[in-house]
C-alpha cells in the first residue's frame, strides 16, 4: 500500500470501530481518493458538488460499490439538483432556505439524510445555525418531509492546541444530547459529525461519533 493507504489504515485503527470516517477529499485527485478507497474508506467527503461529480466520472463503478459521497461544504441552492445526485447525505445544512429548498427538489421517493451544521463557536466567517437557535431550526424541520436530520456537524474554530477546541466538541455533544431529549418529527439524533485532522483524538473523547480527515491521509493540500 502507499503512503496514503497507510495513512487511512493507522487512523482507522486508532479510532473506536463505532467512530466513522468521513475521507475529506477536497482538492484531491481522482487517483488519490481510489488509493483511500483501495484501503478501506466508505465515506468520500467533498465540499464542492464539481468534485464529486468529477470522482464520481473518473473512477470505476466497481471501485465505488459500497461508498457512500457526503458534502461537507457550503451548498449554493442553485446546486441543489446536482449535489442531490451526486451525494448521499447532506451534512451541510447550514440555513432555512437551505433545508426548504432540498425539501422541495427531492421528488419524495425517500427523504434525503441530512446533518445540520452548526456554528458552534458563533463565527462570523462560518455557516451554521448558531447554537441559540438550533431547537427552533429543528422544530422548523417536522414539516419538510423530503428530508430526514440524522445528527449534527460542526466545525470547531481553529486551535493551534487541540485541547482548546475540546470546549466547542463539549458545547457540540450538549446541543446533541438536549435534541435527542424532545422528539421532533422527521429528526433523528444518531451522527454527530465532529473532528478534523489534528483535532480528531479530542472530538472522539467528548462523543464524535463521526470524524472527518483530510490533511492526516493525503498530507498538506497543495494550494
Ligand atoms: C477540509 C475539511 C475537513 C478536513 O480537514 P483536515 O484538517 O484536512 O483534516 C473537515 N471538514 C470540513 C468541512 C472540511 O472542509
Amino acid at each position: 500500500m502507499g503512503r496514503i493507504g497507510d495513512n487511512y489504515s493507522r487512523i482507522r485503527a486508532e479510532l473506536p470501530p463505532a467512530v466513522e470516517m468521513v475521507v475529506a477529499a477536497k482538492s484531491r485527485s481522482a487517483g488519490e481518493v481510489a488509493e483511500a478507497i483501495a484501503a478501506g474508506a466508505r465515506i468520500i467527503g467533498e465540499n464542492y458538488v464539481r468534485e464529486a461529480e468529477d470522482i464520481r466520472r473518473r473512477l470505476a463503478p466497481e471501485l465505488l460499490n459500497g461508498v457512500a459521497f457526503h458534502m461537507i461544504g457550503h451548498l449554493q441552492r442553485n446546486k441543489v439538483n446536482k449535489a442531490l445526485a451526486a451525494f448521499d447525505t447532506i451534512q451541510s445544512i447550514d440555513s432555512l432556505r437551505l433545508a426548504r429548498a432540498v425539501n422541495k427538489r427531492m421528488d419524495g421517493a425517500s427523504p434525503v439524510p441530512v446533518l445540520v451544521q452548526v456554528n458552534v463557536a458563533g463565527e462570523e466567517s462560518k455557516y451554521g445555525i448558531k447554537p441559540g437557535e438550533l431547537h427552533g431550526f429543528l422544530e422548523c424541520m417536522a414539516s419538510l418531509n423530503n428530508i430526514k436530520v440524522n445528527g449534527l456537524m460542526g466545525m470547531e474554530p481553529y486551535c493551534r492546541d487541540p485541547e482548546d477546541a475540546r470546549v466547542y466538541f463539549r458545547k457540540m455533544r450538549e446541543l446533541f444530547r438536549s435534541a435527542s431529549t424532545s422528539p421532533i418529527q422527521g429528526v433523528e439524533m444518531r451522527t454527530l459529525s465532529m473532528g478534523m485532522s489534528h483535532s480528531h483524538a479530542v472530538a472522539v473523547e467528548e462523543g464524535a461519533n463521526m470524524v472527518r480527515i483530510g490533511t492526516a491521509i493525503f498530507g498538506p493540500r497543495k494550494y
